[in-house]
């Protein structure tokens, strides 16, 4: 990019920035009582973004940006992740993932640690590979551990259709799916964090469109932007919300999503799993958030296919992931951050992914520390 691109980029996020402190100002009359605005992000990509620019750094002191339950891996229930080991531990079985799964700590061990006692654990970048690797290792069951949301579902479940049509016997599904909606409604109802408004998840929403977040405005009169993943995205969608007269549900990023989604792939997705009851980290049992297989391709349901015991749960002492993950807490108030928790040494699944606000927030103060910020893109997720 050139420096004169550079600086007129610069230049934008600097407008956007004056005008979203305008806005704010308008909307916020109370700010100056500790009433200011908060807005939510519930998108890892989003978290990641939102550190990597410094954004946070732009925002007005009357309006307050939190992360929510966003990232999928940390989303995922400690007694999901004992599953996940317990399959790896079976001798027939070869368990592919993404690789951002792969050193979330479950109750007493990770997928690495079992890799290195001997467990036959790979990482592949799509769920296609895994059939592929299904065909070539006919003699080994393989499991692909299906973790994420709309983004993610469609295409493990055009890879079980894929193996249905080439007759692929040893190939199943882990399926820990879960979809967005719920935890919005999980959060609103609860109301341990007043909301004023959600930053709404690009990629998933490319997939559903808007019509699963109307809900939002109309029964709970909070406001809604479907953001891109720019800086300037950020910052428009923040302004676009904090200009909403009445709440409603917007889209900003407007390249990328259209109200109507792509039926095509909720059509696919549809088609292969049903909506069941799913058990987020921090939020508990969500009825009708997550999705499972109907019994048409029952046999390619891995939790169907094998029996196994995740034992007793258990969680790390001191780690308030669940906390961060509801917009609770910040995660440089967790006891453990930056002491005992760090991506190297990770206590807390949201310190291990690399969409995790524990991570991000880490990894980018680090890089402020050093005033160093990088613009690249970040790694591919399950989101
Ligand atoms: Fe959990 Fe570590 Fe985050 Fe604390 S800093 S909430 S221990 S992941």
């Amino acid at each position: 990019m050139s420096s004169s691109v550079d600086s007129r980029a610069a230049d934008h996020l600097r407008r956007l920035a004056a005008a979203l402190a305008d806005a704010v100002a308008a909307a916020s009359p109370a700010a100056d009582a500790g009433e200011g605005l908060t807005f939510m992000e519930v998108c890892g990509t989003h978290t990641m973004a939102i550190s990597r620019y410094g954004l946070r750094d732009l925002l007005p002191a009357a309006m307050r940006l939190v992360s929510g339950p966003g990232c999928p891996v940390c989303v995922t229930a400690m007694r999901d992740l004992d599953l996940v080991v317990a399959m790896a531990r079976l001798p027939e079985v070869t368990i592919v993932t993404f690789g951002d799964l792969i050193r979330v700590p479950s109750s007493r061990t990770s997928l690495a640690e079992e890799r290195a006692a001997g467990a036959d654990v790979r990482v592949v970048y799509s769920p296609a590979d895994a059939v592929a690797l299904a065909a070539e290792l006919p003699g080994r069951q393989v499991v692909f551990v299906g973790i994420g949301f709309e983004t993610t579902a469609p295409t493990v479940a055009a890879s079980v259709l894929e193996a249905q049509a080439r007759g692929i016997a040893n190939f199943s599904v882990l399926c820990l799916h879960k979809t967005m909606p719920g935890p919005l409604r999980a959060l609103l109802e609860s109301g341990e964090t007043h909301l004023t408004g959600f930053i709404l998840p690009g990629h998933v929403s490319v997939v559903t469109g808007t019509g699963c977040y109307k809900f939002v405005a109309d029964e709970f009169g909070v406001g809604g932007v479907i953001a891109g993943f720019e800086a300037a995205d950020v910052l428009e969608s923040l302004l676009m919300l904090a200009r909403q007269q009445q709440p409603a549900i917007e889209i900003q990023y407007r390249r990328a999503v259209h109200p109507e989604g792509n039926p095509v792939a909720r059509q696919v997705m549809e088609r292969v799993f049903e909506p069941g009851d799913a058990d987020w980290r921090g939020l508990g049992v969500i009825p009708g958030s997550g999705l499972r297989f109907g019994d048409e391709f029952g046999v390619f349901d891995a939790l169907r296919r094998f029996a196994v015991d995740p034992g007793e749960t258990l969680e790390p002492q001191g780690c308030r992931c669940g906390d961060v993950l509801r917009g609770a807490l910040d995660p440089a108030d967790c006891g453990l951050f930056g002491t005992r928790c760090t991506p190297e040494s990770p206590v807390g699944a949201c310190m291990v992914s690399s969409e995790g606000s524990c991570a991000a927030q880490y990894r980018y103060r680090a890089l402020d520390d050093a005033d160093v910020r990088p613009s690249g893109p970040s790694e591919a997720t399950h989101d």
